[in-house]
C-alpha cells in the first residue's frame, strides 16, 4: 500500500484530507459535519487574503509584544557547555505562546461572520487567551471547565470572569479537560451557524491541528530571522520544546521540519514516572486511536478507554498528542524525551537561579530535557520558554516548602 506521507511535499502540511501519514483527519459526529466543512473550506482562502494577514500581524506586533526576544542564556549556557537561545513566549501578553493562535482564531470567525466564541479550558490558560481576545474584539465568549479543574485553577477563573467571559463547569465524568471538551462539542453541535470553536492546541479534527500549526508557526519564522543575525546562520543544531497537545513544539519546529540537520526534541511530561500508573507520556504509552476528533497516539486501555493522565503541569496533562506530533514519532524525524514533575521541578528552580527567570512549569520540562542531550560547545540549541511562571507559584512554593529544592 502507497502511504499518505509519499504524496504530502512538505511534511509541515497534511495532505487534503488532513493526514500527516497515518495520523489526523477527521472523525467527527454527524451533526458537525457543517461547522467543520465550513472552516476546511474557507480557513487557509482567509489566512493568506493580505487584509488578514496585516490585521494579524499588527496584533501580534502591537498587542501580543511580538517578535519575542531570542535570549542567549549565559548561565545555562555555560553549564551545559554549550549555546542555549531561549524563545520568550513567556514575555507576550498573557504568558504564554496561546495567545498567537487566539488572536488568529478570533480574525478567522470574524470573517466567517461568527459572533459567538466557544473554548475549552483545563488550567484556564487557553480560556484566558481566549477571553482576551474576546474581549478585544467585543465577542461572546463561553468558556467550558471541568468542576475539578474550577476550584484548582481559582485565579485563572476569576481572570476569564474579569475579561467577561462566562465559564461553565462540566460537571460529568472526571470533571475535567476531557468532559469540558465534550460540554463544547455539544454546544457547538447546538449552535452550528454563529458559533466559533478555538480550539488550544494541534489536536482537533482537520483543519485545526494544521491552522493551529499555521498560526505558531510564527514562533520559528522569527527564531530564524533572529538566529541569522546573532549567529550568521538560520539554523540551530537542536529545537527543543514541551509537548501537551503540542502547539507550542509545532510552531517552534514548524519552519525546521524539511531542514534535516536540525534535530527536533519534543519532550512530554513522565509525570511521577513513564510506568508509575502516573503520567502523560503519550508516545510512550499511547497506541494509536482516535480522540477529540482525530487519529493518533493516545493513552488508552486495552479496550479502547481513555486513561486520565497525569502531570505536576496542568498544560501538559492530556492523553494524546496531535497529528502531527504521532507522525513526527513515528517517522524518527523527532525525537521524543519525557521529563518527570521532580525533574520539571528541579529544571525551573535552575533557571530561575542562573537567569532570574521564572519559567511555567510545563517549559520546565523542555528544560529538564537538556540534562538527557549530549551537548557540546559547537551546537546551538533553542529551547522554548512556552510560558511564564506565575501561575505556578502556589506549586513552587509547596516544592520550596517541602524541603525539595
Ligand atoms: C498550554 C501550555 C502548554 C501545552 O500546550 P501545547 O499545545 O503542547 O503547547 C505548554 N506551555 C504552556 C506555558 C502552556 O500554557
Amino acid at each position: 500500500m502507497i502511504e499518505n506521507r509519499i504524496t504530502v511535499k512538505s511534511i509541515k502540511s497534511p495532505n487534503e484530507q488532513g493526514y500527516y501519514g497515518k495520523f489526523g483527519g477527521a472523525y467527527i459526529p454527524e451533526m458537525l459535519y457543517p461547522n467543520v466543512e465550513e472552516l476546511r473550506t474557507r480557513y487557509l482562502e482567509i489566512m493568506n487574503e493580505a487584509a488578514f494577514q496585516k490585521e494579524y500581524r499588527t496584533l501580534l506586533k502591537d498587542y501580543v509584544g511580538r517578535p519575542s526576544p531570542l535570549y542567549l542564556a549565559g548561565r545555562l549556557s555555560a553549564k551545559y557547555n554549550t549555546s542555549i537561545y531561549l524563545k520568550r513566549e513567556d514575555l507576550n501578553h498573557t504568558g504564554a505562546h496561546k495567545i498567537n493562535n487566539t488572536v488568529g482564531q478570533i480574525l478567522l470567525a470574524q470573517r466567517l461572520g461568527k459572533r459567538r466564541i466557544i473554548a475549552e479550558t483545563g488550567a484556564g490558560q487557553h480560556g484566558v487567551a481566549t477571553a482576551t481576545v474576546c474581549a478585544l474584539k467585543g465577542i461572546e465568549c463561553i468558556v467550558y471547565m471541568g468542576e475539578k479543574d474550577i476550584a484548582r485553577q481559582a485565579p485563572n477563573v476569576a481572570r476569564m470572569k474579569m475579561l467577561g467571559a462566562k465559564v461553565v463547569p462540566a460537571v460529568s465524568g472526571s470533571k475535567t479537560l476531557k468532559d469540558a471538551t465534550n460540554e463544547a462539542i455539544r454546544d457547538w453541535i447546538n449552535n452550528p451557524t454563529d458559533t466559533h470553536y478555538i480550539i488550544g492546541s494541534v489536536v482537533g479534527p482537520h483543519p485545526y491541528p494544521d491552522m493551529v500549526a499555521r498560526f505558531q508557526s510564527v514562533i520559528s519564522e522569527e527564531i530564524r530571522a533572529q538566529l541569522r543575525e546573532k549567529t550568521g546562520s538560520e539554523l540551530p543544531t537542536h529545537v527543543i520544546a514541551c509537548v501537551g497537545g503540542g502547539s507550542n513544539a509545532a510552531g517552534t519546529f514548524y519552519h525546521f521540519l524539511d531542514d534535516a540537520s536540525v534535530e527536533l526534541i519534543a519532550v512530554e511530561a513522565a509525570g511521577r514516572g513513564v510506568h508509575s500508573g502516573k503520567s502523560a507520556a503519550t508516545t510512550q504509552l499511547g497506541k494509536p486511536g482516535v480522540l477529540h476528533g482525530s487519529r493518533s497516539y493516545v493513552m488508552q486501555t486495552e479496550d479502547g478507554q481513555v486513561v486520565e493522565p497525569h502531570s505536576i503541569s496542568a498544560g501538559l496533562d492530556y492523553p494524546g498528542i496531535g497529528p502531527l506530533h504521532a507522525y513526527l514519532y513515528d517517522s524518527g524525524r523527532a525525537t521524543f524525551l519525557s521529563a518527570t514533575d521532580d525533574e520539571a521541578l528541579k529544571a525551573a528552580f535552575e533557571l530561575t537561579r542562573l537567569e532570574g527567570i521564572i519559567p511555567a512549569l510545563e517549559s520546565s520540562h523542555a528544560l529538564a530535557a537538556l540534562d538527557q542531550l549530549q551537548l557540546n560547545e559547537k551546537d546551538t540549541v533553542v529551547l522554548c520558554l512556552s510560558g511564564r511562571g506565575d501561575k505556578d507559584m502556589a506549586t513552587y512554593m509547596y516544592a520550596m516548602e517541602g524541603g525539595m529544592l
